[in-house]
Order: structure tokens, then sequence, then C-alpha cells
């Protein structure tokens, strides 16, 4: 099978450079995906410019019909869309309908889109004059995105993008790259014009040809934080409104009076689940004091060891294999670094049994010597939970300010005052009480700060709805005056 693109409905196979896909559990080759080029760059900007007029004069209630159509159909087309996800990324089935259904969350709120769209008017601004507001297109908009989410973060894109009228193309990852197909198939299925959802497949010089081009209005990206900061630079550069989304090392502060069974089964969850592919997964737990260590790390350790390691689409798996060889080869890396630095393993994955296709690696547990150590700062984006233990709570905010990343985090306790303390101080963009990974629901944004974001608007919710459209103010006058006379002065509201 070759992957190719999907421009103006059609699905679309040119003779451009193919790329081998390899399943991540058995190694196994089971596609092969084609880079886009000048051709069907061009093409793709054609087709987007030739739909957006009519699609601008669709009535925001025909296109939240149309809508619903996609999300029943997303709905029913689930199992097959897990098992695209599972078979590319790795992770396993009912993890990645966990995603689809968090993607799913963002169309239905982009259903309510008349009501979304709903402005503001005030009467007699100044004598029988008034003015109101619009929040129009900007025009076609390109979203880059990752391969840990391959529909997730597609989906928390485009279906808002296109309810607020613009036509929308989207470079997916290379690594997984055929649910964001199928989501375009389906979205055509639903009776979508065409032109205003495209597909295409590529790398670096694909994403810097869409980004520049004059036709393009409007860049929306997620991925690692150098991959995130060029785009930004390079599509401000170029004028384009822009948000990219970038990198994470997220950390879950535990106090001790914490609930220690519920803060250990909820922090390896969420730093293994997806074999910490995720830009939410915790990747640091720091104790406050030696009796919050003492409780949490035995019962961390212990749940570590009985992961479930498997291929994805086996029911009993719990943590699936790493996307490819080279994620392995990271992780294996960064294991070695802490064991030369002194840092101590508690649990290391080198040492358990994983299957011996594919990339699997078993979860590790390290308390990191110091915090020059690259294992704490740098995001290793694997099955990897690194452990500090600090004396008080404003040692521990003083440690996530240091943090070059700042996307998520949390705290375990049960004392309210010192939640409320510490999400008020932290410097991360979504925090959680008691919470793991505190993805806001798709009516709020969500968006990191430090080098995990860059632009001043969050994805989906409002922020999202902002990002997608522009304002523009009417000041009108119906009722004229009966006497005229020439004013020089700058007209005022009195
Ligand atoms: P990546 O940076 O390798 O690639 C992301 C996208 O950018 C892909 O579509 C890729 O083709 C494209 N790309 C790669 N190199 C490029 C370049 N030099 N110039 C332009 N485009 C380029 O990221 P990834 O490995 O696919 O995804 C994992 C990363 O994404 C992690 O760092 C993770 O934290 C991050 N992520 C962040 C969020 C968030 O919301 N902050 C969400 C998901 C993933």
């Amino acid at each position: 099978m070759i992957i190719g693109h999907i421009i103006n409905g059609q699905r679309t196979i040119n003779d451009g450079t193919l790329l081998p896909l390899t399943d991540p559990a058995t190694g196994k080759k089971h596609a092969d995906i084609v880079m886009a080029g000048e051709t069907e760059a061009q093409a793709a900007i054609a087709a987007a410019a030739a739909a957006w007029p009519a699609w601008q004069q669709t009535t925001p209630i025909k296109r939240a019909a149309l809508l619903t159509r996609y999300a029943s159909l997303i709905r029913e087309h689930m199992d097959e869309l897990a098992s695209i996800i599972s078979a590319q990324h790795g992770k396993t089935i009912d993890d990645a309908k966990g995603s689809i259904q968090r993607g799913l969350d963002v169309v239905d709120y982009a259903i309510g889109i008349p009501n979304l769209l709903t402005t503001d008017y005030s009467a007699q601004v100044a004598t029988d004059i008034q003015a109101y507001s619009l929040r129009q297109a900007v025009g076609i908009v390109v979203g880059i995105t990752p391969f840990n989410f391959p529909a997730m973060v597609p989906l928390w894109m485009f279906p808002l993008a296109i309810m607020c009228g613009n036509p929308f193309i989207l470079k997916p990852s290379e690594r997984d790259p055929l649910a964001a197909v199928r989501l375009a198939e389906l979205f055509h299925e639903a009776g979508f014009p065409k032109g205003l959802l495209q597909v295409l497949q590529g790398d670096k010089w694909l994403v810097e040809r869409l980004i520049t081009d004059p036709a393009v209005a409007a860049v929306s990206a997620v991925g690692s934080t150098a991959v995130a900061k060029s785009i930004y630079q390079l599509a401000s550069s170029h004028g384009k409104r822009v948000q990219t989304f970038g990198g994470a090392k997220n950390h879950a502060v535990v106090l001790a009076d914490a609930d220690m069974d519920y803060t250990a089964d909820a922090i390896i969850g969420a730093a293994f689940g997806s074999a910490g592919q995720r830009c939410m997964a915790i990747a640091v737990v720091v104790t406050v004091g030696q009796k919050a260590t003492d409780a949490l790390l035995p019962r961390l350790i212990k749940a570590a060891k009985e992961i479930r390691i498997g291929e994805g689409t086996d029911p009993k798996t719990q943590m699936g294999p790493l996307v490819n060889q080279q994620a392995k080869e990271r992780v294996l890396h960064y294991l070695t670094l802490a064991e030369k630095e002194g840092s101590t393993l508690h649990v290391d994955g080198r040492q358990s049994p994983v299957p011996h296709t594919g990339c699997f690696i078993a979860p590790s547990i390290v308390s990191v010597k110091s915090t020059a150590s690259p294992i704490w700062h740098d995001e290793i984006f694997g099955p990897v939970l690194c452990h500090i233990q600090v004396a008080d709570m404003d040692a521990a905010l003083a440690l996530i300010h240091e943090h070059a990343y700042g996307n998520g985090s949390a705290i375990f306790t049960e004392h309210g005052g010192m939640a409320q303390q510490f999400a008020a101080a932290v410097s991360t963009g979504m925090v959680g009480i008691n919470v793991p990974v505190p993805v806001p629901p798709s009516y709020h944004s969500f968006g990191g700060w430090k080098q995990s974001m860059f632009g001043d608007l969050d994805m989906h919710g409002p922020e999202g709805l902002q990002f997608y459209t522009r304002r523009k103010t009417v000041t009108s006058r119906w009722k004229l005056p009966e006497a005229l006379h020439n004013s020089f002065t700058m007209p005022t509201h009195l």
C-alpha cells in the first residue's frame, strides 16, 4: 500500500520519494508513504482557494449540520481508526480510542458554531449610531501535526478552523499518516465540499513550502520544541498568524498528605500510558519531604514492574512499543547517561523482558542525582519517569519554574490551600489538582508556557475560535441627522 494525499477530495498518489512505514510492534513493513512535491502543494493551495468563497457564504447552521454527520461517521469508524493508529503508532486500541474521543470532543464543540460566532452589539454608541462586531474567516490555514496523536491533534485543529469558514491543509506526521487520510475521506463522505480539507504528506520541505506561500493566512503546528520554534519564526516572518506547540517535561508534585494509593496509580498511568509519548505525560515526580518519598516510591516501583507490555492490539496490553527504533535508541541513551552520572535506576527498562520484535522497552524509574542532568532537562518522550525529592513546596515550584518547558504540571495533596497556592504560582499553562493529565476539555483551551508554546492563542475552545477568525467592528448609522455641518473635530461618543 502507498499512502498518498487527499487533494480536492481525491486520493492522489504522485511519483515522489517513498518512505517505508513499519509496525512498531512487529518491525514489519506495512506500507510506504509518498512525499508531495511542488505540483501537489500548488494543487492543494489552488483547491483551497477555490473552495473558500462559497464556504464563507455557507451559513453556520449548514456547516454545523455537515459536521454533525461527520461526528457520527467518526463514531461509526472508531474501531477502524483505532486499529490504524495502533498499527502505525503502537499505542493500545483503548488508548487510541480515548484519543479519538478527545478529538471528537472538539468536533462536538465546533458543531456549536452558530452560537460560537455570536458577537456583540452596542446600541446608541453615539446618537443614532450602533456598533457591532463580526468574526470572519482568516483564509487558508495550514496544520502540521506530530506522530503521537495522529487523529486527536488534527481533530483539535481542522473542524474548528473549517467551521469558522476557513479551508484547511493538513500535513500529518510522516510516521503515522493513515489516520489523517481516513479522517479526510470520512469528511468528504459527510458531504463537505471538495478543497476544504486536504491532506499532504511530506517533511520539512513541504512544511516550509506551505507556510511561506502568499495564499496561506494562518499556521497551527504541534511538534518538538525545535520544530515548533522554527515554524513559528518562519511563519511569522512571512506575516502569517501562527501558533505552535512544542515539547514538554511535566512535573507531578506529591505532598506527604496525598492519598498514596490513588497518587501512585494516577502517576503510573500518566507516565507510562502510550509508552510516555504524550506531551502531557508525567515525566518527573517531585516528592516533598522524605515521608512522601517513602510512601510513594515503593508503590511506583512495584506498579511499574507489573505493567503488561505487548502489542497494542492485544486487549491485555497496558503499554505498547515506542514509535520507531530511533525513539528507542533515545531512551537507551538517556538510561546509559543516568547510570554514568550516578543517578539511581530503581527500575531499569533495559533489564526487563519485552517482546523481541519491534521497538519495545520496559518502563524505568530514575531518581535523578542533580537537576544539572540532561535526564531532568531534556524531553525523553519515552517510558522514563524521573524522581526528585525536595524539602518543601517552594522548592518544588522553583524546580518547575527553572525548567525550560511549561506545558502541564500536577499536584497531589488533600490540602486545599496548598493546592490552590500551587495552581496560582506554578509556571505551566495547564495544572492538575489530583488530576495527572490535565488536558482541558474542548470548550476550554489547550496551551503551555515557556518553550512549550509559541504564539498568543491556545488551541481549541474560545482561543481556538479567536485564532481561526478575525474580528471586524462595524459602526453604523441609518437615521441621518437633519442639520448638516462639517465637523473637523475627532468624533466622540458624547
Ligand atoms: P516533530 O517535531 O519531529 O514533528 C512534528 C511535525 O513537524 C511533523 O509533521 C513533521 O513532519 C514536521 N517536521 C519535522 N521536522 C521539521 C522541520 N525541521 N521543519 C518543519 N517541520 C518539521 O515531532 P514528533 O516527533 O512528530 O512529535 C513529538 C513531539 O511533539 C514531542 O516533542 C511532543 O512533546 C510534541 N507534542 C507537543 C504537543 C503540545 O501540545 N505541546 C502535543 C503533542 C506532541
